[in-house]
């Protein structure tokens, strides 16, 4: 009487439960890879770098005077927009 060993079967990893953030701007959960932080004021918001995955965007990369590239949050955005017209402090959204 011949057993055969017993096939140990890989325990299949489990998905890793992804912490989600909660967005500043619009108060939704996303995963981290689809958030990012605003330079500014650090809060951390909903990107869409491929412009299409998630359909929305809390904030957007920009481009300014101090720090070079980074991401803004929309609320800053807003106010460099602000600033800007008043010749002060800005940062250009990258699109
Ligand atoms: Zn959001
Ligand atoms: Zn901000």
């Amino acid at each position: 009487m011949s057993t055969l060993p017993a096939r140990r079967q890989p325990a299949k990893a489990p998905v890793p439960a992804v912490k989600l953030l909660d967005c500043a701007v619009c108060g939704l959960q996303g995963p981290p890879k689809e958030m990012a932080d605003c330079a500014e004021c650090g809060a951390v918001f909903h990107i869409d770098l491929s412009q299409q995955e998630l359909g929305r965007s809390c904030g957007a990369a920009t481009f300014g005077q101090a720090c070079g590239f980074s991401f803004s949050c929309n609320p800053c955005i807003e106010r460099y927009e602000a600033n800007a017209a008043s010749g002060g402090y800005w940062r250009s959204v990258v699109r």
